[in-house]
């Protein structure tokens, strides 16, 4: 091989990615101008240089394929725990919601009569007859009132003598039913008000629980 061949292609490398001297550029430059071979192994070099870069673009291009998909997964992962999270709280609001709504309680007057109670509970039962009913004297309603508050000296002065608390019903039932109930006693003698959750939207009636505990 003719000795300014074998130079040149020592620098062929160099002479591709432009890291020669302008001097030795200059001379690959003029060389491939006239030696046929040397430009050919030149071209061949260029060409192998291509397929790689092409080969790496093509790798890079599915690298990014698939983080974008990982991408999407992952998204859709949080999505659907957000999802599941919002459906399960929501079970369990409305859950609860419908259990205790179910209820009504019903404050009575502190002069009612046994006949007006017996006239009540029979209305109550008239409309679920498997409605359950509590009553709670109004000891029982100063002794609440007494566990409930955190200042127990201020309800001190009060015993059965001077109760300010009135006696009650805890009606449990359904909500259809609370409600008509509540619709149907409001006006019966003895009953001094009603109070029922189911009126309440189920969001504000598990806040007013929550503030109530
Ligand atoms: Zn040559």
């Amino acid at each position: 091989m003719d000795k300014k061949c074998e130079i040149v292609q020592d620098l062929l490398f160099g002479y591709k990615d432009n890291t020669l001297h302008n001097e030795s550029q200059k001379l690959v430059e003029e060389h491939l101008k006239t030696c046929e071979n040397c430009n050919k192994i030149f071209q061949e070099l260029k060409e192998e240089e291509n397929n790689i870069s092409s080969e790496k673009k093509e790798i890079d291009y599915l690298k990014k394929v698939r983080k974008k998909i990982n991408k999407k997964n992952k998204l859709l992962i949080i999505i659907g725990i957000i999802l599941t999270i919002v459906v399960i709280f929501n079970i369990c609001i409305f859950s609860y919601y419908y259990k205790q709504a179910g209820k009504l309680q019903v404050f009575l007057e502190d002069d009612i009569t046994q006949e007006q109670m017996g006239e009540i509970e029979s209305k109550i039962l008239e409309i679920d007859k498997n409605a359950n009913i509590k009553y709670y004297t109004k000891e029982d309603s100063l002794n609440e009132m007494k566990t409930k508050i955190e200042n127990k000296e201020l309800l001190s002065g009060y015993d059965s003598g001077n109760n300010i608390f009135p006696s009650y019903y805890i009606i449990e039932t359904n909500i259809k039913d609370a409600k008509k109930i509540e619709e149907n006693i409001i006006n019966l003698q003895g009953v001094k008000k009603t109070q029922g959750a189911f009126n309440l939207n189920p969001y504000l009636f598990i806040i007013s629980e929550c503030l109530g505990k």
